[in-house]
């Protein structure tokens, strides 16, 4: 999205993260004639957090702007069909752009838009990293349309997943580790220290089998370091027990501060 905007060439203006007040105030200031799309995500890939849609939305429509909500952390994982949070508000409808991944909970690779037929038509014939590229090959394509459609009408992966990060993120609460509260499935662990982070990485995977990314500077700022813990429907109770009890003993290894229950 950030690539594509460099190449576009307009003009840009970053909006704090997440803030209402800090959008109006640059939407207030830009010229009214000026055409305007204001970009943003659903699930925040690292912090997990998600945006206000419907409100970005009322700002959209308050000040002409058309919107882009980049779904690619949410779609096949919320919403009654999988389409993403905007599904599952109610506000798909309100968006002039929505951006997937086939890569992510689809588990295949590719990606797509969802606009209006015009728009859409518009970037097949004006896109050249879209025109220049070979497309997905048939195998691709088969197994994105079978996971489209599989997700489109099962819930029982969407429930499984959110019950599996209710279990991993109480089993933390239980022992301590701290983790950032947020309302989606992405669990970040703050370790807050890039050798301990990293450490605690690779012991995770060469002594117990684990694996969980570390994230360190420059995705998130520094002291801010994390393990980024995405659990899957299919972990089991086993799965998360170990995870944690290893966790557990890293933790006093590593020195580091628990959460006060
Ligand atoms: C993964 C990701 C994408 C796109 O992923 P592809 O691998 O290109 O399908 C887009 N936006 C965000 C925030 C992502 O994390």
């Amino acid at each position: 999205m950030i690539e594509g905007i460099r190449y576009s060439k307009c003009e840009r203006v970053i909006f704090k993260h997440n803030s209402l007040t800090d959008l109006e105030a640059k939407l207030q200031a830009a010229d009214p004639r000026a055409p305007k799309i204001i970009a943003f995500e659903s699930v925040y890939s690292m912090d997990g957090d998600i945006s206000p849609i419907k409100e970005i939305c009322d700002l959209a429509d308050k000040y002409g702007a058309m919107t882009y909500l980049d779904e690619v952390h949410a779609v096949g994982m919320y919403g009654a069909r999988g389409g993403g949070i905007a599904e599952r508000e109610g506000l798909m409808h309100r968006l002039t752009v929505i951006e997937g991944t086939i890569g992510k909970a689809f588990g295949v690779m590719g990606g797509y838009i969802a606009a209006s037929t015009a728009l859409c038509d518009f970037i097949r014939s004006f896109a050249s990293g879209f025109i220049f590229t070979t497309a997905l090959p048939p195998a691709l394509a088969a197994g994105a349309v079978a996971s489209i459609r599989h997700l489109k009408e099962s819930q029982v992966e969407r429930f499984a997943h959110q019950e599996r990060v209710r279990r991993l993120r109480n089993l933390l609460d239980k022992n301590g580790i701290p983790h950032l509260n947020n309302p989606s499935h992405i669990v970040p662990v703050i370790v807050g220290d890039a050798s301990k982070c990293k450490w605690i990485s690779d012991l995770l995977l060469d002594n117990c089998g684990v694996y969980v990314q570390p994230i360190n500077y420059p995705t998130v700022p520094k002291k801010t370091e994390r393990l980024r813990i995405t659990p899957t429907p299919l972990h089991s109770d086993a799965d998360i027990d170990h995870l944690v009890s290893a966790l557990h003993q890293l933790w006093s290894r590593c020195a580091l501060a628990r959460a006060v229950a």
